[in-house]
């Protein structure tokens, strides 16, 4: 049995201040080479799943079918996590069909619906022990404006926490979604502060804006859960435009794929190792 709870696993990672990768699966390939890497890094693994990805799809269950199956066979702890999602009931759906994570983003919401409908989230997904992920602070990016000016204070934080019931906390702390350079600037200092006053560990969305040396000081500030998806595009697409320049006859998706899912997962290996890197 590999599939674990978010909850209990951010929570141990927490108090020893290690990092958890949690990366964006769009494609079964991605599910394959997250968990190989995390057998080989023998670290425990975050996949996720977003409510775009599913959109992606135009349904929710054969893509989460592979995940959770690729999930309950690795020879280590996985967390199957619903990220970013905007709409109750896929959250619904992701609790019935066996994930052990969600996150209900009611960021864009006017605050009071927010912590209201976080709370429902939490009640239901607490009743099948599934964990919660929420996000105070919006986090910009997706839609293309990249905005790292975003703060959440630690007294909303831990209010917002205190409210709601949720497991894990992401914050806003300058980081930014969907950056293909690694150039950003977190605020570290206010990683401690919200660290200190929050009692859940803290999540950094748009981590793939951020360099090697910024992760590990906002890990060593008080982050916990590291989402990586854009800079995992950024590698695969780039290997697989040097794989089809070079062998421009290649026509079988399985060439290029196998070549682009490579240089992925041995990303994935060494992030893992590296976030797991300890005090
Ligand atoms: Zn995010």
């Amino acid at each position: 049995m590999s599939l674990v709870s978010l909850k209990e696993i951010a929570e141990e990672a927490k108090s020893k201040q290690i990092g958890l990768g949690a990366f964006n699966v769009v494609l079964l390939d991605h599910a394959e080479a997250f968990v190989k890497a995390a057998e080989s890094a023998g670290k425990p693994v975050i996949l996720q799943l977003s409510q775009n990805a599913v959109k992606y799809h135009g349904a929710f269950e054969p893509i989460a079918a592979a995940i959770q199956e690729c999930a309950s066979k690795a020879q280590v702890p996985v967390v199957t996590h619903l990220d970013h999602a905007e709409d109750v009931e896929l959250c619904r759906r992701a609790v019935d069909f066996g994930f052990t994570s969600v996150m209900y983003d009611g960021s864009k919401l006017p605050d009071d619906e927010n912590r209201l409908t976080t709370a429902k989230v939490v009640e239901f997904c607490h009743a099948a022990g599934v964990s919660v992920e929420a996000e105070l602070g919006e986090v910009g990016g997706k839609n293309g404006v990249h905005d790292p000016s975003a703060r959440t204070s630690p007294e909303d934080a831990a209010k917002f926490v205190e409210d709601t019931g949720v497991d894990l906390l992401a914050v806003a702390v300058g980081s930014s979604h969907a950056m293909t350079t690694r150039g950003a600037v977190l605020d570290n200092e206010l990683i401690s502060r919200i660290a200190e006053v929050v009692s859940v560990p803290l999540v950094l969305h748009g981590s793939s804006g951020v360099s090697d040396e910024g992760i590990v000081k906002a890990i060593k500030s008080g982050m916990t859960k590291i989402n990586v998806s854009t800079h995992l595009n950024v590698i695969f697409t780039t290997e697989v435009r040097r794989f089809l320049a070079e062998n421009p006859e290649i026509v079988d998706p399985r060439k290029y794929f196998k070549a682009g899912n490579a240089v992925v997962e041995a990303e994935v290996r060494r992030m893992l190792t590296l976030y797991s890197c300890g005090k």
